[in-house]
């Protein structure tokens, strides 16, 4: 239909299959699936299991990775193509597919870009369930996260207020006449190195003087704790806050402040693990502070390890919801590309894959530009995983390339300028430099590149033209024009063509990681700057390069690196366009998630919280008092 209707609209005159039809398509047992309402089903690991082994590794399907160019700050439709290539695949080219993508953040949802689910008639639906809480997994990653916040600064506050004695008394209350140590405080002690005889009989009473000490007081340096408390609003006047302020907390008032709950730790844990046992152990590793003594603290020594995992236990199992044309889709994590690693769970895509099997396809997302998300989907989720990629789609558009090109800015809610809505060749040839290094970026990791054009009604048959023979000059495998907005599936079956020509190809080279862990940490950050950014050079703060040193006296350093960069350019700064080379990346700080597994260096000015705009999305959002029905979602 011309013009398309709104998201909201379009899904509104959809009826989506029961829950428990889908999971009997899938062939999912009973207890292997947990309904959340009516169109949205938790599903357990526990299929993972029932399906491994048997077949070339295990029998999994095709495995394809969603990317883009550097975008505007519209967004190109990289979760529309997303979604839009899996029912093409499933219901055109019928083959087995599953979409997997990211939770939305109520961030961007009643902030500024909207929601997450696709858009026109390729989405994922009810998109009002998937854009609003769906089944909790972001609450209890904020629940988990401030847990950790309280629990440090309430140990701090126990610490400075209690002698040594009454700590003890009170972390291991005698009873009967010994005193049993919770298994944190046994844990400790292993982790100490202390105290055999006291852990081996679970006995704190056997302790000598010293390790008592040692058990009961972390210690921690109130300067130096870097656990922040998260919520998922851009609230921006939590960015910096004092927390402490209550006479009740006699003077122990100390600067902090939140991030998003998408760009926590515990997040980038959720996308990243790959069993319960797993995830248990990655929020133990957490660092939350170091000791006067310079020591880093974890959430082990805090204690608060079992209780995360109990929070976090539900959260493991993918969201199974379907798009507009019945395929299946996992909603699970949700980390933003720029400021944390931006890919959806490792579990999901492992699940699809084996539930696809090998005639099947899993189209899974990376957020924002190649140089970010796709290269953290490469590094960083395959690494963690064990899986390659047979196939990556950079999703381009004619208003993104001439943006890079020269065209004048592109602001949300105000209209779209001329140079956008009128042909313009020159602009689109000068900015495919961007598209073009995007391509060798890709290909330089052994992954076949397919260009997808995601059309607008605006852009001439010229200006698509030009997009796809300069794609396929640049060395992309493929290059197609898409309407799957405007018709969904159906205008996606040569892209989902192309996909499976692409992916019957063995790529050669074979895939392979940008930089080896084992290198330095400035070696792998070059690595990624120089090769993927095209940087010229690398400076770093004083207070960057002291980190460094002290996470290699650590042994933190052979981590992957989770670059914290803007999507708006291959350099730090978000006004340089096209395909910028020689500039220098600064690095002004650098932290360690230990429990993700990675290092964070960050580049330029990133908020961690963003703000909400003059004219927020949330102004049109609002329920319907009749009917109950949620309108104004996009
Ligand atoms: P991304 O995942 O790259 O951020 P989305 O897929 O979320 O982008 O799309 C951003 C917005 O643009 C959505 O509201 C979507 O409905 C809209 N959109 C996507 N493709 C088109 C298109 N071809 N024509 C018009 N609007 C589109």
């Amino acid at each position: 239909r011309t013009p398309v209707p709104s998201d909201i609209a379009i899904a509104g005159e959809h009826a989506p299959k029961p829950i428990a039809q889908l999971a009997r398509e899938l062939n999912l047992a009973a207890g292997e699936y947990a309904a959340y309402g009516a169109h949205a089903a938790k599903v357990s690991l526990d299929v993972l299991a029932r399906l491994q082994g048997g077949g070339p590794e295990g029998g999994r399907g095709r495995y394809v990775v969603v990317t883009g160019m550097s975008p505007t700050p519209l967004g190109e439709g990289k979760s529309t193509v997303t979604v839009g290539l899996a029912q093409a695949l499933y219901a055109h080219a019928q083959r087995p597919t599953f979409a997997c993508i990211r939770q939305p953040s109520q961030g961007p949802t009643f902030g500024i870009k909207g929601g997450a689910a696709g858009g026109g008639y390729a989405q994922v639906t009810p998109m009002t369930t998937m854009n609003l809480h769906l089944t909790g997994d972001i609450h209890a990653i904020t629940a988990a996260t401030n847990l950790v916040a309280a629990a440090v600064d309430a140990r701090c506050f126990h610490e400075a207020t209690q002698t040594d004695a009454q700590l003890f008394a009170r972390l291991c209350p005698a009873k009967h006449g010994v005193r049993r140590m919770a298994a944190p405080l046994v844990r400790r002690l292993q982790r100490l190195g202390v105290g055999e005889a006291a852990v081996a009989a679970g006995d704190a009473s056997l302790l000598a003087a010293e390790h008592v000490a040692r058990l009961v007081r972390l210690d921690i340096d109130p300067e130096r704790i870097t656990w922040r408390r998260v919520l998922d609003t851009n609230d921006r006047f939590l960015r910096e806050i004092t927390v402490g302020q209550a006479p009740s907390e006699r003077g122990m008032q100390r600067r902090t402040g939140f991030d998003i709950a998408v760009a926590s730790e515990i997040m980038a844990v959720l996308a990243l693990t790959t069993s319960l046992a797993d995830m248990r152990a990655r929020l133990g590793r957490m660092v939350v502070a170091l000791s006067r003594a310079g020591e880093p603290v974890t959430c082990d020594d805090v204690g608060v390890t079992g209780a995360l995992a109990a929070l976090m236990k539900d959260a493991l199992s993918p969201t199974l919801m379907q798009t507009l044309e019945g395929s299946p889709v996992f909603v699970h994590a949700g980390p933003f590309a720029n400021i944390a690693h931006g890919n959806s769970s490792v579990v999901a895509d492992q699940i699809a894959l084996r539930l696809v099997g090998p005639q099947g396809f899993v189209v899974t997302e990376a957020g924002f530009g190649a140089d970010i998300g796709f290269e953290k989907f490469a590094n960083i989720k395959c690494r963690a995983s064990g899986l390659a990629p047979d196939a990556a789609v950079i999703v381009a558009t004619v208003r993104a390339i001439k943006m890079h090109g020269g065209g004048p800015a592109v602001v949300p809610g105000r209209p779209l300028p001329e140079a956008y809505t009128q042909e313009g060749l020159a602009l689109v040839s000068q900015g495919f430099a961007n598209v073009r290094r995007h391509i060798a970026n890709v290909r330089s990791l052994g992954v076949p590149a397919i260009v997808a054009i995601n059309a607008f009604a605006t852009d001439s048959p010229a200006e698509l033209e030009m997009v796809r023979s300069l794609a396929l000059e640049a060395g992309a495998a493929d290059a197609v024009v898409t309407q799957l907005y405007a018709q969904g599936g159906a205008g996606a079956t040569d892209l989902a063509a192309a996909v499976a020509r692409t992916c019957d190809t063995p790529s050669d080279p074979p895939f392979h990681f940008l930089y080896d862990t084992d290198l330095p940490i400035k070696d792998k950050i070059s690595a990624i700057a120089c090769q993927f950014y095209g940087a010229g050079s690398i400076s770093y703060s004083a207070e960057a390069d002291e980190k460094i040193a002290q996470f290699e006296r650590n042994g933190w350093d052979a981590l992957p690196v989770c670059m914290a960069k803007t999507q708006y350019s291959f350099s730090a700064d978000p006004e340089l366009k096209g395909a910028p080379e020689g500039f220098d990346l600064h690095i002004r700080d650098i932290r360690a998630s230990l429990g993700a597994g990675f290092v964070y260096p960050l580049c330029g000015a990133m908020q961690t919280l963003p703000g909400l705009p003059t004219r927020p999305c949330f102004y049109d959002i609002d329920v319907d008092p009749e009917s109950g029905e949620i309108c104004g979602l996009f």
